[in-house]
């Protein structure tokens, strides 16, 4: 197969990239590096079959020579990000979403696009399926991300019902691993850098609302799963083992050998409460379920993230 993927010098992205050339496939990463990095790609510089294109998928675009699936992969996803980078995040969810349709339209490929949790906003149904239309705020902090996703999926339906777009949706619950941006915000970067420097884990609120953290080998192997079976989605893929963000800020300071103490600041606006994949559809449409065990994914991040850390520090006393 030849594989588009749209925010290809992503977190996920590049895990993608790794992947589909790892199982013999070509790959042309797309990205603009809004919040991709050039570093995560940097590896596949002189790989066979890897291809970059610098492009913003919110303006038309295309891809010379034949496409077999275009993965849409291409948003800001922390909530920092998003906050900071409105518009650009609803644009392309919507024009950049309707931009790798028309290019997957016009090559007669498959398209996978990156949905979320988020589409569920703050979940009323515990654990949540893929039935529950979800409780979100449509004008709210974290609006932009959420609708922008919510729109996505609605467009994809659309073009899959009246274009023959061949689609699948997958959401995407909270994921880990290497190359995820050190400062991008998410309670898991933030940890880890603050655990590695010594300084205070900051827990917004009391630390009690809860996530479900799955590890980026895990979640890609999913994606794979979906792009070669029929089932259309939406699919949700994570980990479904429920924690406290209190609890992963303590397992930080214990994978890390931290002396850091935790220190509770103000509770964001409408951040879920509580958050936990019900997989059960993963499982018996794509035989999918996760094997990394959150100690095991967290002792394979360590590494990264001290390479992060201490970069970052030697620039900041060049500096
Ligand atoms: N969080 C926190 N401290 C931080 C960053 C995040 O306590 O420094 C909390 C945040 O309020 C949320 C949870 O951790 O309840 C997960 O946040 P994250 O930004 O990782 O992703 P989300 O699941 O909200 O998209």
């Amino acid at each position: 197969m030849r594989v588009v993927i749209t925010g290809g010098a992503g977190f996920i992205g590049s895990h993608l990239c790794d992947l589909f050339l790892s199982k013999g496939h070509q790959v042309v990463a797309v990205d603009n590096f809004l919040t991709g990095s050039p570093a995560n790609i940097a590896h596949l510089a002189k790989t066979r079959g890897f291809k970059f294109i610098k492009q913003d998928i919110t303006l038309p675009f295309t891809v010379p020579g034949k496409v077999d699936a275009v993965l849409n992969f291409a948003s800001p996803a922390s909530p920092e990000d998003y906050v900071r980078l409105q518009i650009e995040t609803l644009r392309v969810g919507s024009a950049g979403t309707e931009n790798a349709l028309i290019l997957a339209q016009k090559k007669k490929a498959r398209f996978l696009q990156a949905s979320t949790s988020e589409v569920y906003g703050d979940p009323l149904e515990h654990p949540q399926r893929e039935t529950y239309w979800g409780h979100v705020n449509p004008n709210g902090p974290r609006s932009m991300y959420d609708e922008a996703k919510r729109f996505a999926e609605a467009l994809v339906v659309a073009y899959q019902r009246t274009r023959g777009v061949d689609t699948r949706i997958i959401r995407i619950f909270n994921t880990y691993g290497p190359r995820m941006r050190l400062n991008d915000g998410r309670a898991l970067p933030q940890f880890f850098g603050q655990a590695l420097r010594g300084e205070n884990i900051t827990v917004y609120g009391n630390g009690e609302q809860t996530r479900s953290f799955c590890y980026v080998s895990d979640l890609v192997e999913g994606i794979y799963r979906l792009l070669q079976g029929r089932e259309p989605g939406p699919v949700n893929m994570g980990n479904p083992v429920e924690i406290t963000i209190l609890t992963l800020a303590k397992e930080i300071i214990a994978v890390t050998g931290s002396k850091s103490r935790v220190v509770h600041k103000a509770a964001m606006v409408d951040d879920p409460k509580q958050r936990r994949p019900d997989i059960s559809k993963a499982k018996a449409t794509l035989g999918w379920e996760p094997r990394i065990t959150r100690a095991v994914g967290l002792k394979l991040t360590l590494p990264y993230f001290q390479e992060q850390v201490a970069r970052a520090d030697s620039g900041r006393k060049r500096s």
